[in-house]
Parts: structure tokens; sequence; C-alpha cells
């Protein structure tokens, strides 16, 4: 019988000094369920009854026997001892792997992995790692040289056989591939050890339950942070914001090194947040602590404030939600209430509001951008829905209107018309020039559509 795997073997084990690993690993696409090294060791038994029979019947064998002598062979050793007595065991390194994949090292690199991630709560691990280039040149080379087909590469073995000691030190945590909590990289070029902490993701909505307050942080216009005289040296342009009221407890609890607040949209700083608030995510780079305590985190977000932020917290999420609030969901449907003033007084007969209120239902509005925003917007002409206008109070200069539109409608420039750049607006159908005297965001919809 022609025999792929042996007259690949032989010589490979002639050539080669190889540990069980890099001698099993050649083959480690075929029979799952086993180890790199169980293979190996398979693989060496068999080579060494072979040369056994050689040896017994023809004095002959397998050319070079050193594999077979290998540290982690210790069967091997003992069988030739029988008829070579002075034989010692090799104490020769693998030529392929330099001992990187020996036990003794494996365990050695795991403990000292442990003991640096001993200040990190997680729950699950990746395992990386960096090799020396001649490593894997040499290899590629090998297998080329002994026509190779069915090999594992050697990153991968060593990343998993790692994982695998590490998981046992570390019995709280196991191996995730798509989002661990931890990973390591192991870079055994610079015989480092290094641990990233991927970031932690909050899903939270914020209540703004005072005007005034800008949802970021503004950085000093003129300083941009450094403080200066314009800033009374704050640096900033605002003393508070939602952002920093949110942010710090999170920051402060799960001991990180950054963090960036992500909301979907935002309001005016005049205008309130209400209703069940805004989404936001909070990412915190390089956390030492996952499990957060909720409950205190919301108590102390309140208290800071003065009650001014209020947040209700949805869980932990990921990355992809920041980029869903930050782009689709900015989109969905918003309600607002809004306090109009109006330039002169509304006549007696008031019926035509109704009519008003009818035409701005249901339709697209187009808007240009606002001129209090033109500084740092581009000039385009933006479309969006308004589902419902309604107006729920009336008095002689004074409209109480509450508004149901698409995400990004700028509400202000809808009642006032902001010179024509705004139509249809709330002004022009009035006939009276009118603007808001006060606004609040009184829900947050989940979907572009609401009515
Ligand atoms: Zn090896
Ligand atoms: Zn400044």
């Amino acid at each position: 019988m022609e025999s792929y795997l042996f007259n690949t073997v032989v010589p490979f084990a002639e050539s080669n000094h190889t540990c069980n690993s890099c001698l099993g690993r050649q083959f480690g696409n075929l029979l799952t369920g086993l180890s790199n090294r169980e293979r190996g060791l398979a693989l060496k038994i068999f080579l060494t009854m072979e040369w056994e029979i050689k040896h017994r019947q023809v004095k002959d064998g397998i050319n070079n026997i050193s594999s077979l002598m290998s540290k982690d062979f210790i069967i091997g050793s003992k069988s030739i001892q029988r008829y070579f007595s002075e034989a010692e065991p090799s104490t020769l390194s693998c030529t392929i792997c330099q001992d990187f994949l020996s036990v003794p090292v494996l365990e050695s690199l795991a403990k000292e992995a442990r003991d640096l991630v001993s200040e990190y709560e997680f729950s699950t691990f990746l395992v990386g790692s960096i090799f020396p280039p001649n490593i894997i040149d040499n290899e590629d080379i090998i297998r080329s040289t002994f026509n190779i087909e069915y090999g594992e590469s050697i990153k991968s073995d060593f990343n998993r056989e790692l994982g695998k000691i590490l998981s046992t030190l570390l019995p709280e945590a196991e191996v995730d591939f798509k989002a661990p909590d931890i990973v390591f990289t192991f870079d055994l070029i610079h015989n480092e050890v290094d641990i990233k902490s991927n970031p932690l993701f909050i899903l939270g909505r914020y209540k703004k339950l005072e005007r005034g307050i800008p949802q970021s942080k503004w950085f000093c216009r003129k300083c941009r942070g450094v403080g200066c005289n314009h800033c009374n040296y704050t640096g900033k342009m605002y003393q508070e914001s939602v952002e920093e009221y949110t942010t710090t407890p999170f920051f402060e609890a799960a001991k990180g090194i950054s963090s960036k607040f992500h909301g979907s949209g935002r309001e005016d700083i005049d205008a309130r947040m209400l209703g069940t608030g805004r989404p936001f995510v909070i990412e915190i780079s390089e956390p030492k602590i996952r499990n957060l305590d909720f409950g205190k985190i919301i108590k102390q977000i309140s208290d800071t404030s003065n009650g001014k932020v209020e947040v209700t917290i949805d869980g932990l999420t990921n990355r992809s939600k920041v980029r869903e609030i930050k782009t689709r969901s900015s989109r969905n449907a918003k309600a607002y209430r809004a306090i109009v003033t109006l330039e002169a007084s509304l006549p007696d007969d008031q019926s035509f509001l109704e009519e008003i209120s009818t035409e701005l239902s249901g339709i697209l509005i187009q808007q240009r951008t606002p001129h209090r925003v033109a500084h740092r917007r581009a000039d385009k002409i933006r479309t969006r829905k308004i589902s419902s206008f309604k107006i729920e109070n009336v008095t002689k200069n004074e409209i109480t209107v509450h508004i149901v539109c698409e995400g990004g409608l700028y509400v202000k420039e809808l009642i006032s018309g902001d010179q024509g750049r705004t139509q249809p607006s709330f002004s022009e159908k009035l006939g009276i020039s009118a603007k808001v005297k006060e606004l609040d965001v009184i829900e947050v919809f989940k979907s572009t559509d609401q009515i």
C-alpha cells in the first residue's frame, strides 16, 4: 500500500529534531479530537516501533533517530537504550518551535499572564501571539520541502494550547473568539505578555430636566481646553454637560483609561429632554471592572447633577449599537412640545388654527441649514416628515404646540420659518411672526414612523 503518511513522516523525522507538537502539527488537519501533541506522540510511537523492527532484522532503520529521543518522548529513549545502552536522551530544543510549544514554557507563560490579569474582572478571553519571523519562515520552507499538505499553523497551535492551560488557571473565564473581554498577546520576539481589555459599552437613556445644559462637553473656543481668561480657566464653554454627568460615574466604577459618550442625536442646549429619555451608549476603554452596580451609578448621576440629569440603563451592549444609534436611529421619530410666542396678537376668530394644524400634519418640510448652525454645518436642504402637528393651548400671544416628526427636523425653524429657509413653516401659515420660547423633547421613539 502506498502511504502518504509513511512516505512523508519518515523523511521529515529523519531531517528535523522536533517535539511531539511540531511533528503532530504537520498532520494537524487530519483526525479531529486530538491535540497535535497526541498526533505527534502517536507518530513517534509508530516510528519507534518501525525503527525497532528494522533494527532487529537488519541492524538498520530510520537514519536519524534524533526526534525519537526528544525531551518529550522518553519512551523512544528507553527503547533505543535497549540496544544502545550508552544512548542519552536528547536535551536539544525543538528545531521548529524552539521549545515555545513545550509544556513547561507554555505553563510558565500562562502563569505570567494570569498574574498580570489579576486586577481585571472578565469572563471571556482570547489568546494571540507574535512569533519570530524566522520560526514561521522556517516552518514554511519545511512544509514545501517535505510536501506537507495537512499541516496547521504554528500560531494557531500555540494560541490554542496556551488557551487551554489558561482556562485551567482561570476557571471563571472561557475562550471567546468573537468578543472576548480580555485579549492576551504573547510577544515571543520581545518575550512580553500584553493584556488588552476590550471596551465596555453601556446602553441607556437620559433625561435632561433643566434647560441650559449641552449634551457634550464643549471645550473653550479660545483655548481649546487649556484654560484661559475667556473660560475662567476651566477650559470649557459650559460648566456642565450630560456627557460629564453620565460618563464620569461609569468611568470611575469601571476603572477605565478613557471614555466616550455617544448620543442618538441631540437636543438644543435650551431644550429639555423628557419622556423616557434619549438613547445613548457610553464606551469605556480598558476597563478593569465589568460588573457595574447600575443602581448605584444611576443614583450618583442624579445626585451629582442635582436632579438635572437622570438615566435609565438597559444593560451592556457592543460597538455595533454605537453605529446604530449614531446613524439609523438618530432619524427615529421624536415628539416635541413647544411654547411659541407671537409677534402680533391672534384675532378673535381662531378657527383657522385647526386648519393650519391639519395642513402641517403628514407633510414633508424642506429646511435649508438654519442660520444659527450655518457656521458649523454645510449649507444643504434637509427634508423631514411631520407626522402630526397639534395645537394644545392658545392665548392671545402664545400657542403651545405638540409635534411628532422624523428625527433631525429643526423644530425652531419649523416655527419661525428662518427667513424663508424652512418651508412651509408655522409663521408662514399663521401670517404672524412666531418663535419658540421653550422647547421640550417629550419622547424619542424606537422607529422612524410614529403617530
Ligand atoms: Zn516544537
Ligand atoms: Zn478658555
